[in-house]
């Protein structure tokens, strides 16, 4: 099949006016100007017209089961708030809920331009039930927790492997999610970056995404320190370092990790973490509901961090204009925008893109446009010049017309409405 478009961005190459996208087996086969491009066959000519057509994004994290809580929590005071509203609404919820709302979360995300998500997995029964239900590359990712160490962490990571390979997921892949450095113990952390590193999956972990949990590891008080210590949490390694630091001792810092969120960094941590060629996961809309600290995209940046953005979930946003908010990383990206404006929108684009797919260990197969990647594809309608083609992508309120995956054409309106 060739795909003509008045603009392709290719994402890892220049954008390219009057391109063509040859796509053979699910694969791209070539990419460039349709004059350039010399057809060998009969191939199947579909001229998309006055659109811009660029990879499908990527989501670098997510928690699908929990979109039906979109703009039901306010925003709040404090973060052990909302933490304690989360716990009750799941305690509120049955199978159904939580299977409803992962489905539905999906459907937001492909009618949004995502073909890939890394989706926190807190009900793993949801697996094989919910992913063929999508055609989405779902990367699912086991939470782990074991606040008061019931559990021996190599035994959780163990069953939490098994339960994982256990699921055929031909189009997407795996990973191991500890919760945070608050909810899970050293052994089970330990034992998670292990198994991540032998099976070539990467690791997802909230670090440092609020005040009182940089507070509780560097002072060994606050709000978050009493809160677990009333819950019999082992507080031994609180009062001295940084959630990153800890993390560094712990010997987690690697290019398979996906740092999430990091809003509360002490010196020398960007530093880490860019040397020890991590991602850092940054949520803009969910950054901006909780109300924290700037987030430090630029220094990070700087040392060489690979940054990503997420959705996060959407029990952290609020309602706009009266409206439920949907998964879309084209609104993170927009925020992102207005909150960053030293970034331009060519260095905006590849966190949605191509840096997702290195944190997901899938360089070269999705994100972009180029030679033997994934055919992980979408349109915008878009009539305006070349050189504005980026900038539109990045701060326009932009649905998808078309979306393919693999090759094959999904409709983004029918799968919102699932
Ligand atoms: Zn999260």
């Amino acid at each position: 099949m060739l795909l003509r478009a008045r603009i392709v961005l290719p994402i890892s190459a220049p954008p390219i006016e009057d391109g063509v996208v040859l796509i053979q087996d699910g694969r791209i086969a070539e990419v460039g100007r349709s004059r350039d491009i010399e057809l060998a066959g009969p191939e199947e000519v579909l001229d998309l017209g006055e659109v811009i057509l660029l990879p499908g994004l990527v989501n670098a994290h997510c928690h699908l089961d929990y979109s039906a809580m979109a703009g039901r929590i306010s925003p709040p005071r404090e973060f052990l708030d909302w933490i304690e509203a989360i716990i009750a609404y799941k305690a509120s919820w049955d199978y159904s809920d939580f299977a409803h709302s992962w489905v539905s979360g999906a459907g937001q995300l492909l009618k949004n331009g995502v073909t890939t998500v890394a989706d926190m997995e807190a009900v793993p029964e949801l697996i094989p039930e919910c992913q063929p239900a999508t055609p989405l590359r779902i990367h699912a990712f086991m939470e782990l927790i074991n606040l008061r160490k019931r559990s021996p962490g190599a035994l959780m990571v163990e069953e939490a492997e098994r339960t994982l390979l256990g699921h055929l997921n031909p189009r997407g892949g795996y990973g191991l999610a500890p919760h945070a450095l608050y909810t899970a113990s050293p052994d089970l952390l330990q034992a998670a970056s292990v198994c991540a590193q032998s099976n070539d999956w990467p690791l997802s972990i909230h670090v440092a995404e609020s005040r009182i949990e940089a507070e509780m590891f560097r002072d060994g008080r606050g709000l978050m320190f009493d809160w677990l210590r009333k819950n019999q949490r082992d507080m031994s390694d609180c009062g001295r370092h940084s959630p990153v630091a800890i993390l560094e001792q712990l010997g987690l810092l690697s290019n398979h990790l996906l740092a999430v969120h990091c809003n509360y960094l002490e010196p020398g941590d960007a530093e880490l973490l860019g040397k020890n060629q991590c991602t850092v996961v940054h949520c803009p809309q969910s950054h901006a509901y909780f109300g924290h600290a700037d987030f430090q995209a630029r220094e990070l940046a700087a040392v060489g961090v690979n940054l990503c953005l997420g959705t996060d979930s959407l029990a952290s946003t609020r309602k706009q204009r009266g409206m439920n908010p949907e998964l879309s990383l084209y609104d993170e990206m927009r925020v992102f925008a207005d909150n960053h404006p030293d970034f331009s929108p060519e260095e905006i684009l590849p966190m949605a893109t191509i840096h997702g797919a290195l944190a997901l260990r899938r360089a070269n197969q999705i994100g972009e446009i180029a030679g033997r990647a994934l055919a992980d594809l979408q349109t915008i309608p878009y009539s305006g010049p070349l050189e504005a083609a980026t900038q539109f992508v990045v701060h326009e309120t932009i649905h998808s017309s078309r979306v393919m995956i693999g090759g094959h054409w999904v409709n983004p309106l029918s799968a919102a409405a699932q």
